[in-house]
């Protein structure tokens, strides 16, 4: 009894510590549309952002929430393409990069191109964590960590509500995200 205890408490423990970098909640990402530092080029008004997301993608792109683990519809997904930021639609990350981090976010150890996302600092929970927006639209994707496989050594840590998977790159004709 005592032994399936501190069995179960190892395993909690190891399990924590294997992804002891997860994307918990940020509020120091809820300034970002009033954030005067940092301005981005696709900008929305909170009630169009409000019209455009769900609920639960405003919750975690513009408030900095996170999806439960392994609940998310691309932490497992290994199918080739691309992942466009929910909310505005830039291509952030492509299936070349993603990877299995066993943590149940969509794990990525590159961006698609340099400069899709800007990085900030949060040290929200006690935690030291650098947050990944999109650069386009400044909204909240998940952190970024030292962590990841070679040759960055990075893992992006991302929400799926934040992306959007797709395969035709050039079909920029992108699926309108208007929620009516
Ligand atoms: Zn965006």
């Amino acid at each position: 009894m005592k032994l399936t205890f501190i069995l179960i408490a190892l395993g909690a423990t190891l399990f924590a510590t294997g992804c002891n970098a997860v994307p918990t909640n940020s509020p120091t990402a809820i300034d970002n549309t009033t954030n005067s530092t940092m301005k981005f080029p696709f900008q929305l008004t909170d009630a169009e952002w409000r019209k455009r997301l769900t609920p639960e993608q405003y919750a975690i792109l513009r408030e900095a929430n996170t999806e439960r683990p392994f609940t998310g519809k691309y932490w497992n997904t290994k199918e080739p393409g691309f992942y466009r930021c929910a909310a505005c639609g830039a291509v952030l990350f492509t299936s070349k990069d993603k990877f299995d981090s066993g943590c149940g976010w969509p794990s990525f150890s590159d961006l698609a191109a340099k400069g899709t996302v800007v990085e900030r600092e949060d040290d929200s929970f006690g935690m030291q964590r650098t947050e990944v927006l999109c650069a386009n639209c400044g909204s909240h994707l998940g952190h970024v960590f030292p962590d990841g496989p070679a040759p960055t050594g990075l893992r992006y840590c991302i929400n799926s509500a934040s992306i959007d998977f797709g395969t035709d790159t050039n079909s920029l004709a992108w699926k309108s995200n208007d929620k009516k």
